[in-house]
């Protein structure tokens, strides 16, 4: 028998697989460097599941190209960065401050590292690749990855690229 009147209105469905989400509060400075430096970071691991379902197919860490990216796109000439806030100076960023203690080092340190993304980045500019990034609190809304990845299909920039071969 087929499920009969219902008189309490539309059931809620629960779905209980759900898996946990992030954290939302902002994270503290341990955190922050224990979590961004290495590869496979819950940040990457969001956009990497993002884009997987939006049925975008990527190779990871490409050692072969400045600032060893973490997901790239060969056939767009895309590459994305996902880049902690606090590491890259995310600014304007809650997860960016430099600690009040040693706070010119931190500053020193800290500029440094924008220094080199923006070196890699006028890197792979120059080789004719595309740079995305996205920053590790907008990781945390499946949201905005939506949004990022929907962006990111209609830039269709590299089909009508010619491929290059010459690479070797
Ligand atoms: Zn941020």
């Amino acid at each position: 028998m087929a499920a009969g009147f219902d008189q309490t209105g539309p059931r809620r469905k629960r779905k209980k697989r759900q898996s946990r989400k992030p954290k939302d509060r902002a994270l503290t400075r341990s955190e922050n460097m224990s979590r961004i430096r290495g590869k496979d970071t819950r940040p990457e691991m969001m956009v990497r599941h993002a884009f997987w379902e939006a049925g975008l197919r990527y190779r990871l860490h490409d050692k072969r190209l400045p600032g060893n990216p973490d997901l790239v796109f060969p056939g767009r000439r895309t590459v994305v960065f996902v880049h902690g806030c606090f590491w890259h100076c995310h600014e304007g960023c809650s997860n960016f401050r430099i600690p009040k203690t040693r706070t010119e080092w931190w500053a020193a340190k800290l500029e440094r590292n924008k220094a080199r993304d923006a070196d890699v980045l006028a890197q792979l500019d120059g080789m004719g690749w595309d740079v995305v990034v996205i920053w590790e609190c907008e990781t945390a809304d499946p949201k905005r990855l939506a949004v990022l990845t929907e962006e990111f299909k209609l830039n269709r920039n590299a089909s009508s690229r010619p491929t290059r071969n010459a690479t070797r």
